[in-house]
């Protein structure tokens, strides 16, 4: 049996006076395990997949800040976009413009992180940094008034090398601090580094992650179908 609560408390006094939130990553999670988590205090979740995000807002407890933290398609904002606390995954200028597109439907403002291209493997999506920039840049970009940029996203290279995943991170922490200081647009807000997983929360932290998005080291290893 996991012990969820005693996983979380133990994360917890880790990054204990770090200005740092932990996301409980539930995907591939029953409901009864999240409201386990819930009922010790947590109130922040990740998930991955889009149809899965809005069947658990659905049943849970509706003060639950759910996260999207995984690749998200165009055609479907539309499903999460009047209740999602914050999208890390924002990983191109189309993806962004239908975000806010769908928040305007919606009536909200949507927070969102641009999720960075930061490890060796290509397989991870992201923006890299010209990219980035250049957008960030953009009069078209300063015209999306129902997004709102809280920060950046990025994850690190699957590898041993802890020193490789430590140059990834502080390349990364660089960046944001570059945007934070240099690019002043209204819907812009430099609050947010997610940084940082089960297997390399620490590193991420000591680099100046503000949220860490935690799920096998709370519920254990995920099975997948
Ligand atoms: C699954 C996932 C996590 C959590 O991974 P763990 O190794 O189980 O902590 C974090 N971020 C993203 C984007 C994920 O897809």
């Amino acid at each position: 049996m996991v012990d969820i609560k005693h996983n979380i408390d133990s994360i917890l006094r880790e990054i204990d006076g770090r200005n740092c939130t932990l996301i409980a990553v539930s995907k591939t999670k029953p409901n009864e395990l999240i409201q386990e988590a819930y009922n010790s205090g947590q109130i922040h979740f990740g998930e991955n997949k889009v149809q899965e995000l809005a069947g658990k807002y659905e049943i849970l407890p509706k003060d639950i800040k759910w996260h999207m933290i995984g690749h998200l398609q165009r055609n479907k904002v539309k499903y999460i976009a009047p209740f999602v606390h914050l999208i890390h995954s924002v990983d191109s200028e189309r993806l962004l413009k239908a975000i806010d597109k769908e928040a305007r439907k919606a009536g909200r403002v949507i927070d969102c992180l641009l999720q960075v291209h930061i490890a060796e493997e290509s397989t991870k999506f992201g923006f890299d940094e010209e990219e980035l920039l250049s957008l960030l840049h953009s009069d078209e970009f300063a015209n999306l008034k129902n997004i709102n940029i809280k920060g950046l996203m990025g994850m690190a290279t699957f590898t041993e090398d802890q020193e490789q995943i430590r140059r990834e991170f502080s390349g990364l922490k660089k960046l944001f601090d570059k945007i934070k200081n240099g690019v002043s647009v209204d819907n812009i807000s430099m609050d947010e580094l997610s940084m940082g997983m089960s297997g390399d929360y620490m590193i991420a932290l000591e680099c100046g992650s503000t949220m860490i998005r935690v799920g096998s080291s709370i519920f254990g290893e995920r099975n997948y179908a």
